[in-house]
C-alpha cells in the first residue's frame, strides 16, 4: 500500500489540533467530533487539543482520509544523523551505571583528576553534572575526548531515553571486585541492554581484600555479560580508584568501544541539546548544562527547552571558564533562561524569541494533548476488565519500539506486586502495533500499550472497527505509571470501620418483622443516626435510621443520656449491648518496590 496515492483527497493536519479545528477540517459538526472522540474513551471539549494519532483515527471513522502535514522549518532535530553527508567524529557521551557503594562517584572522580592533575594549575572544576577528559591512545594514535556524564544512576540513563533523546553513547558498567553482581547490577545490565549501545564492565575496587575478578566474570555470565576470554565480546576493565591502577586502560577500553559506536555529528547543522542539569542560581538566575547534541551551541542563541525559552546569555564549561561557542559532545553550563528546564527536556535552536515562544507553546500543547490520550488507556483497559467480571486482571498487549524496550517495560511491570490484581500481558510485540495485536485485543479485552511503537493504517482502521484501544507512549514510566493506577483501581478498596458510640438496650417499645424502636442509653462516646449497629458480639449488623430524645427526633445523642432508638435488621433484647459503628471505603495504593 506504501506510495499508493490516496483515492479520495486527503486533508493535512497538523501534529497538534484542537477538537474545534479538526472539526473544521473535516467539515463535520463539533458535536459529532467530540462524540467520536468519547467513542474511543478521549474525553475532549472544543478548545482542547488532540495529537495527529487521535486525530488520524478519528478522521479515518468519520470517513476521511488524513496526512502529516509538511510542517515548514520543523525538522527533527533529535533524528538520527546517519545520513547527513557533513557529520563529523564527535566525543562519545559515557555514562557510570551499577549498584550503590559499588564504586561509581569515586570512580568518577578519579577519571576527573587525570586531567586535572596533569592540567597546569590544578584546575579549579565546579559540578556541572558532565566533565571532559582527554585520552591519548597507545600506539600513537591522536588525543581523544570523552565526555562523561557525571551523576552516576540509572535515573539519569532513564530519564535521557525516557525523552527521547539516546545521549549516552557508552556505559560503564560497574561491579565491585569485592561484592560481585548485585540487584541492581542487574537492572543497570537491562538498562544498558535496552538502550543498546556498547559498554565496558569495570570490576572496581580490585586493591580490596576479597576482590575476586573471576567470581564477578562467573556471575555476570550468568546474566549474558561474558568476559572476551570467557569466549564473549565484553571488555572487562580492573581498576582501583584508590590507587588509579587500571584507570589508563579503562579509559582506553572506552575510546576503544566508543569506536565502534563512532558517534557523529554536524557541527554546522541546526543545534540541538539536552537538559543534563538544571537549578535555579541566586546570582544568575534559572541556569542548566547543555549536553550538545548536534550544531553549535552560541552565546545569544535563542533556544526552546520543551515549555521553557530563552537566550544564551552567558556559556562556561565544567571548568568554570566562559565560552562562545559549544561543539557537539560537549557539556556546558548556560544562563539566560527564562525559568528552570526540567532534567532531559530536550533543547532546540530557534531563529528568534518570537519562534522560540511559539515552538515553546506547540511544545506545550503537544505535552497536554499527550497525557489525554494517556487517560484514555486507563480509563478504557479497566472497563473491560471490571465488564468482563475477570478475577482482578488487566489484559495487556504490549508492543515496543525494540526488543530492548519491551525487556525493560515487561521486567518493570513484573515488579508491580501482583498478588491481588494483575497484569496479564496477553501478547506482546516488537515494531509496529498490526492487525493481529487488534484482533487479540478484541478477543480478549485487552488494550493495547505502544511504546514507540508505529500503529499500522491497517491496524488504526480495523481498531476503529473492533472498539479497541490504542495508547501510544513515549515515556516508559508513564506507561507503567498507568498500568500502575489502572491496576490500583482494580484493588478491592480498603474498608475502614470506625465506632460512633455503644450503649445499653434498656427497653423494647414496639417490633414489627423488620424494624424495632427500643430504649436505650449510650455509654460511650455518642449515638448518631444514619449509621449501623451491631449486636453485641454476635457479629449480627443493621442500621439506625432514626434517634429521639423526648419525643423529639435528634441526630445526636451524647454519652450517659437516654434515647429512643428506631433500628431497622437484628431485633434486640432488654440488657443487650449495641455499638454504632460506620463503614468507609478507602482506595488503596499498590506498594512500591525498588
Ligand atoms: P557509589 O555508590 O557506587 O557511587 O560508590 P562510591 O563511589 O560512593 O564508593 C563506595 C565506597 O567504596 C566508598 O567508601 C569508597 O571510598 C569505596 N571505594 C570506591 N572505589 C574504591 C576502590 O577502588 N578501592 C577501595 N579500596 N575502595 C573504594
Amino acid at each position: 500500500m506504501a506510495g499508493m496515492a490516496s483515492p479520495s483527497a486527503s486533508i493535512a493536519l497538523p501534529p497538534i489540533i484542537s477538537v474545534k479545528e479538526l472539526a473544521v477540517h473535516l467539515e463535520r459538526p463539533v458535536t459529532e467530533v467530540i462524540a467520536e472522540l468519547m467513542k474511543n474513551g478521549v474525553m475532549a471539549t472544543i478548545n482542547e487539543d488532540i495529537d495527529y494519532e487521535t486525530a488520524a483515527i478519528i478522521s479515518a471513522d468519520l470517513g476521511a482520509t488524513v496526512v502529516p502535514a509538511k510542517t515548514e522549518d520543523a525538522p527533527d532535530a533529535l533524528a538520527p544523523l546517519k545520513e547527513d553527508q557533513d557529520a563529523v567524529s564527535r566525543p562519545p557521551v559515557v555514562t557510570v551505571l551499577g549498584h550503590v557503594d559499588h564504586g561509581k562517584t569515586t570512580l568518577l572522580d578519579a577519571i576527573r583528576r587525570t586531567d586535572v592533575a596533569e592540567g597546569e594549575s590544578g584546575g579549579i572544576t565546579q559540578h556541572i553534572g558532565a566533565y571532559q577528559v582527554s585520552v591519548t591512545p597507545q600506539g600513537g594514535k591522536k588525543e581523544r575526548t570523552i565526555t562523561f556524564l557525571d551523576t552516576p544512576g540509572h535515573e539519569a540513563f532513564t530519564a535521557m531515553r525516557a525523552h527521547g533523546t539516546k545521549m549516552t553513547d557508552v556505559a560503564i558498567l560497574v561491579v565491585a571486585a569485592d561484592d560481585g553482581v548485585k540487584p541492581q547490577t542487574i537492572e543497570a545490565i537491562n538498562h544498558i541492554k535496552s538502550a543498546a549501545i556498547p559498554y565496558v564492565v569495570a570490576v572496581t575496587k580490585v586493591d580490596k581484600e576479597g576482590a575476586d575478578l573471576n567470581r564477578v566474570k562467573q556471575e555476570l555470565a550468568e546474566h549474558d555479560v561474558v568476559a572476551e576470554d570467557w569466549g564473549g565480546t565484553i571488555v572487562f576493565a580492573p581498576v582501583s580508584s584508590k590507587t588509579r591502577e587500571g584507570l589508563p586502560e579503562l579509559l582506553e577500553m572506552v575510546v576503544l568501544v566508543s569506536d565502534i559506536a563512532d558517534p557523529k555529528a554536524n557541527p554546522a547543522a541546526l543545534m540541538s541539546a539536552v537538559v543534563i542539569e538544571s537549578r535555579l542560581s541566586r546570582a544568575k538566575g534559572p541556569v542548566a548544562t547543555l549536553l550538545v547534541r548536534n550544531g553549535t551551541l552560541r552565546v545569544g542563541d535563542y533556544v526552546v527547552a520543551e515549555d521553557v525559552t530563552g537566550r544564551i546569555r552567558l556559556m562556561e564549561d565544567w571548568h568554570g571558564k566562559r565560552v562562545v561557542a559549544a561543539t557537539p559532545g560537549t557539556p556546558v553550563q548556560v544562563a539566560g533562561l527564562s525559568s528552570v528546564p526540567s532534567f532531559g527536556s530536550a533543547v532546540q535552536a530557534a531563529t528568534d524569541e518570537k519562534a522560540a515562544r511559539t515552538q515553546a507553546a506547540l511544545n506545550r500543547r503537544q505535552q497536554s494533548a499527550r497525557k489525554m490520550v494517556r487517560t484514555a488507556l486507563s480509563a478504557e483497559s479497566l472497563k473491560r476488565a471490571v465488564d468482563r467480571g475477570k478475577v482482578k486482571q488487566l489484559p495487556l498487549i504490549l508492543v515496543a519500539d525494540v526488543a530492548g524496550s519491551l525487556e525493560a517495560i515487561e521486567d518493570s511491570l513484573r515488579k508491580i506486586p501482583q498478588d491481588e490484581v494483575s497484569v496479564q500481558l496477553v501478547q506482546t510485540g516488537v515494531g509496529a502495533i498490526s492487525e493481529s495485536h487488534v484482533r487479540t485485543a478484541a478477543d480478549t479485552g485487552a488494550g493495547i500499550a505502544g511504546f514507540r511503537a508505529r500503529v499500522e493504517t491497517t491496524a488504526k482502521t480495523l481498531a476503529k472497527q473492533l472498539d479497541v484501544q490504542i495508547s501510544p507512549y513515549e515515556i516508559i514510566y508513564q506507561l507503567l505509571d498507568d498500568v500502575r493506577s489502572a491496576l490500583e483501581s482494580l484493588l478491592p478498596p480498603e474498608i475502614i470501620e470506625n465506632e460512633v458510640g455503644s450503649g445499653e438496650v434498656l427497653a423494647i417499645f414496639r417490633t414489627t418483622k423488620t424494624s424495632q424502636i427500643i430504649g436505650c442509653r449510650v455509654e460511650e462516646k455518642k449515638f448518631v443516626g444514619g449509621v449501623d449497629y451491631r449486636v453485641g458480639d454476635t457479629g449480627q449488623e443493621g442500621r439506625v435510621t432514626k434517634l429521639k430524645r423526648v419525643e423529639e427526633v435528634v441526630q445526636e445523642v451524647s454519652a450517659g443520656t437516654e434515647c429512643g432508638v428506631t433500628i431497622e435488621g437484628p431485633p434486640v433484647e432488654v440488657g443487650q449491648n449495641i455499638t454504632l459503628f460506620r463503614r468507609t471505603e478507602k482506595s488503596r495504593t499498590l506498594a512500591v518496590t525498588t
